[in-house]
C-alpha cells in the first residue's frame, strides 16, 4: 500500500513529517498513515508539474492518448486489488467497487485515451484574403480536488480529459480516502506517464486545498465536492483569475407517476437512493409519488429496503456497508431528528442496525421518512441512505416541486406516457434525467448541474473543451497589406 505523497514522478514524505490516519469504516480500525500534504508540498507538485508541462503538451496527442489507453489496461489488470482497497478505504461493497468503480474507472480513461488525437479545430469563414483558424490549446497545470464517495471514479473523470487535452495535473484527493489514488499514481508511472505529469498530494482542504486553489501558477481548479467548499473555491480563484470547474451537491427528485411501471420503479429507485449508502451527488434522494399509486409503491419500496442486506464492504454478499466516516454518519443520523422537529414521520430507518458485528462500524439502516417538500430534509443534502417521501396530485405540482430546491443535478421519471416524460424533462431543472432509469452515467454523455450544483461539464466532449482554450489564428494569405489600410 503506498503511503507517501506522488510528486515529480516519485513517493516522497511531506515536508513536515504530518500524516493523516486512514481509517475502516467498517470497525473504525486505522489502515494505515498517509503523508500529509500541506501547502510547500503543494508547491513542489505545482513545480513539478509546470516543469513537466512544456514536453507533455508538446507530445504528439496520440501518445497521450496511448499511455491512458495503457492505464486503462493496467486498471483492468489489476481491478480485483483497487477494489479491495476501494472497498477497504471507502466502505463500497466489493461487489459495487468490481462491478461499478473499477471498470467505469478503466472504461473513462479509455474513452479520453480514445478522445486525445480527436480534439480538432475550426476554420472559420471571414474576410477575402484572410485564413482564419482556431486551435484549441492545454490551460496548463491544472488543480483537482475530489471528495471520499467515488475517490478510484473521479480521479478517472478529472484526469481523463485534463491529461488527454495536453494539461499537468497536481490532484489532492480526500484526506479520508487516499489509497487508491496512490496506487493509480504508481499504474501510471509503470505504464509510462513521465514524471510530473501526475502529481498526487493527498491533505486537508484548509491547507493542501486552499494552497492549491491559490497557487499563482495553477491555471484552472476542477473541484468536486460540498457547496459550501465550492464557493470557497470561487473566491480562492480571484487572486490570479484561475478557471474554475463545480461539481457541487444535489437533492435528485425522483418522480413516480401513476402510470409507472411499480416494480421496475421500486428497484430503480432503491438503486438511486441506496446505492453507495446514499454518498452520491446525483442520489434520488427526494421521491415524490402520485398520490394514486402511492401506497402501493411504498409498500413494495419499504419492503425492498428493509430487507437490503447490510455487511462487512468486503463480504461478497454485503448489498449495502458503512457511510465512509464517523464524522459523516453522524452528521447522516442528525437529520432524523431535523425531519422529526418538522412533523416528518420515519418510516423505516433512521438507526444504527442491531447486529452487534457491526457495531463499531459508521452504518446505517435505509431510511425512508415522509416529509413536507419545503421541509429541511427535502432542501438540504443529506448525502447518506434517507429519502424523503411526499405525494403530488398532478404534473404541475410534481413539476413545482421536482424544482423547489436550489440544486439542480440529477432527476428521474417513471411513467409510459411519452409526451409527459418530455415535457417533464425539458422542463425540470437539473443536469441531467433519466427516464424509466436512474443514475446511467457513461464517459461519452455530459455530467454536471446547474444553481447551487455548480457549473460546467465532465465527460464527453464537452470536457475536453472545459480543459482547453480556444486560440484564433489569423493568416493574411497573400501577404500584402490590404487596401483599406490608411498607408
Ligand atoms: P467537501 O467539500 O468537504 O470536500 C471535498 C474536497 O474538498 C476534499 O478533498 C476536501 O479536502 C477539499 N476541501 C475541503 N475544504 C477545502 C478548502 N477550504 N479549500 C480547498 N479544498 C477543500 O465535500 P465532501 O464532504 O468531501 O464530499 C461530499 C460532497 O461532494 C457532497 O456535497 C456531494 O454532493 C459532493 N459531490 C458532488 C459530485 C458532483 O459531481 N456534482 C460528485 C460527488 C460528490
Amino acid at each position: 500500500m503506498r503511503n507517501q505523497l506522488f510528486i515529480g514522478g516519485e513517493f516522497v514524505d511531506s515536508v513536515s513529517g504530518a500524516t493523516i490516519e486512514v481509517i475502516n469504516p467498517h470497525d473504525c480500525s486505522v489502515i494505515t498513515e498517509v503523508a500529509e500534504a500541506r501547502a510547500d508540498d503543494v508547491d513542489r507538485a505545482v513545480d513539478a508539474a509546470s516543469a513537466a508541462f512544456p514536453a507533455w503538451r508538446k507530445l504528439a496527442a496520440a501518445e497521450r492518448g496511448r499511455l491512458l489507453l495503457k492505464l486503462a489496461d493496467a486498471i483492468e489488470a489489476h481491478g480485483e486489488e483497487l477494489a479491495q482497497l476501494e472497498s477497504l478505504d471507502t466502505g463500497h461493497p466489493i461487489s459495487d467497487a468490481r462491478k461499478l468503480d473499477v471498470p467505469r474507472t478503466a472504461a473513462c480513461f479509455r474513452y479520453f485515451g480514445g478522445m486525445a488525437d480527436k480534439l480538432q479545430g475550426d476554420v472559420i469563414p471571414v474576410e477575402p484574403g484572410f485564413l482564419n483558424y482556431v486551435q484549441r490549446e492545454p490551460l496548463g497545470v491544472v488543480g483537482q480536488i475530489v471528495p471520499w464517495n467515488f475517490p478510484l471514479m473521479f480521479c478517472s473523470w478529472k484526469m481523463g480529459p485534463a491529461l488527454a487535452a495536453g494539461n499537468t495535473v497536481v490532484l489532492k484527493p480526500s484526506e479520508l480516502t487516499p489509497l487508491s489514488s496512490l496506487r493509480l499514481a504508481e499504474l501510471m508511472t509503470e505504464v509510462g506517464f513521465p514524471a510530473g505529469v501526475v502529481n498526487m498530494v493527498p491533505g486537508f482542504g484548509a491547507g493542501a486545498g486552499e494552497r492549491l486553489a491559490t497557487h499563482p501558477d495553477v491555471a484552472k481548479i476542477a473541484f468536486t465536492g460540498s457547496t459550501a467548499t465550492g464557493r470557497r473555491i470561487v473566491e480562492y480563484s480571484a487572486s490570479n483569475l484561475k478557471r474554475v470547474q463545480l461539481e457541487l451537491g444535489g437533492k435528485g427528485a425522483n418522480i413516480v407517476f401513476e402510470d409507472a411501471i411499480i416494480p421496475a420503479a421500486v428497484g430503480g429507485s432503491a438503486f438511486a437512493i441506496f446505492h453507495n449508502q446514499g454518498q452520491a451527488c446525483i442520489a434520488g434522494s427526494r421521491l415524490l409519488l402520485h398520490e394514486k399509486i402511492a401506497d402501493q409503491f411504498l409498500e413494495r419500496f419499504v419492503g425492498l429496503a428493509k430487507s437490503i442486506k447490510l455487511g462487512n464492504p468486503l463480504d461478497p454478499t454485503t448489498e449495502m456497508g458503512p457511510l465512509t466516516s464517523p464524522m459523516h454518519r453522524d452528521r447522516v443520523i442528525s437529520y432524523v431528528k431535523v425531519a422529526i422537529d418538522e412533523g416528518g414521520e420515519v418510516i423505516t430507518g433512521g438507526r444504527a442496525p442491531d447486529d452487534p458485528a457491526l457495531a463499531n462500524g459508521c452504518y446505517i439502516e435505509p431510511t425512508i421518512v415522509r416529509a413536507k417538500p419545503g421541509d429541511r430534509v427535502c432542501q438540504e443534502e443529506v448525502f447518506g441512505p434517507f429519502v424523503t417521501v411526499s405525494t403530488f396530485a398532478d404534473d404541475d405540482e410534481a413539476l413545482a416541486i421536482a424544482n423547489s430546491t436550489d440544486y439542480g443535478l440529477g432527476g428521474g421519471l417513471w411513467t409510459q406516457n411519452l409526451s409527459r416524460a418530455h415535457r417533464m424533462a425539458g422542463a425540470m431543472r437539473s443536469g441531467m434525467i433519466w427516464v424509466n432509469s436512474y443514475k446511467r452515467v457513461s464517459p461519452a454523455s455530459p455530467f454536471g448541474g446547474t444553481g447551487l450544483s455548480g457549473y460546467g461539464r465532465e465527460m464527453g466532449f464537452e470536457a475536453m473543451r472545459e480543459y482547453t482554450e480556444a486560440k484564433s489564428i489569423w493568416i493574411n494569405v497573400d501577404a500584402q497589406i490590404p487596401p483599406w489600410y490608411p498607408r
